[in-house]
């Protein structure tokens, strides 16, 4: 469901991150995407939800080519995609509750429903009681708590998290992989990059290895892997 054929990326300045990745991942897959400091993994991951666009090669999300959709249709695109970072990236002048509703595709739907839907994703994160919260008074695994709500809102197929647990403690990281187990749990494919070896050698997923913009291992139930 999501497909990569032959994808290079050479940035306006000359840096050739992504040099020939071809990828298939299945629909629910949970994937760790490994790999030294500049390897190419961010980019690798922002091409998936068209931040970046390669310089050639093509990339298909359940079977839509991503060079052929139209840059007004992009944002409908992003809805079936949900992104975390590893700084949340929440509003910080939104509520919880508003931070989510305001991701929420809300055509037609009345409030009621649209409060439905947000507290059930608060309850999917554990987080209905702080709804009324603003950001500054989370801590930082609240946070990205709520970061993952408003990914998972609108029911994407894929979510995509670029060092989810890179700013927390292990414990936190911990909760914060708990739940995105839940969420792969009942579906949705996971592609997450992160430099957490305890994280990786546990869980025993399909773990992606790039080193100077190539695939250099790609393993059903792989390990980080290295040094450091
Ligand atoms: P990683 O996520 O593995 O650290 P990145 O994809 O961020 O790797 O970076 C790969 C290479 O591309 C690095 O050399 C980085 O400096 C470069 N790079 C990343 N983003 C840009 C950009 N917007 N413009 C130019 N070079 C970039
Ligand atoms: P429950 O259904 O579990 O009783 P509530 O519907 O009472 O939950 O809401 C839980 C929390 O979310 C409460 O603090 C409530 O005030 C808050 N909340 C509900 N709707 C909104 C909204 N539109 N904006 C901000 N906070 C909201």
């Amino acid at each position: 469901m999501i497909q990569m054929q032959d994808v290079w990326k050479t940035y306006p300045n000359g840096v050739m991150a992504v040099n020939g990745i071809s990828i298939y991942i299945k629909k629910g897959e949970f994937v760790y995407v490994v790999g030294p400091s500049g390897a190419g993994k961010s980019t690798f991951i922002k091409m998936m939800f068209r931040e970046e666009k390669p310089t050639r090669g093509e990339i298909s999300i359940d079977g839509k080519n991503l060079s052929k959709i139209k840059e007004r249709h992009i944002p409908y695109l992003r809805r079936n995609m949900g992104v975390v970072f590893q700084d949340f990236k929440l509003l910080p002048s939104l509520t919880v509750f508003e931070n989510v509703s305001f991701a929420m595709e809300v055509i037609e739907e009345s409030k009621a429903n649209i409060k439905k839907r947000v507290m059930e994703v608060l309850d999917v994160v554990r987080l209905k009681n702080k709804a009324r919260f603003l950001p500054h008074e989370l801590s930082g695994g609240e946070q990205q708590r709520v970061a993952i709500a408003r990914a998972i809102v609108n029911n994407p197929s894929v979510l995509i998290a670029d060092e989810p647990t890179g700013n927390l403690d292990p414990e936190t990281s911990w909760e914060i992989m708990r739940i995105l187990e839940e969420i792969n749990d009942r579906g949705t494919t996971i592609i997450m990059a992160t430099h957490n070896r305890d994280i990786v050698d546990s869980m025993r997923k399909r773990v992606i290895a790039i080193e100077n913009g190539r695939i250099s291992r790609d393993e059903a139930r792989g390990m980080y892997g290295y040094e450091s």
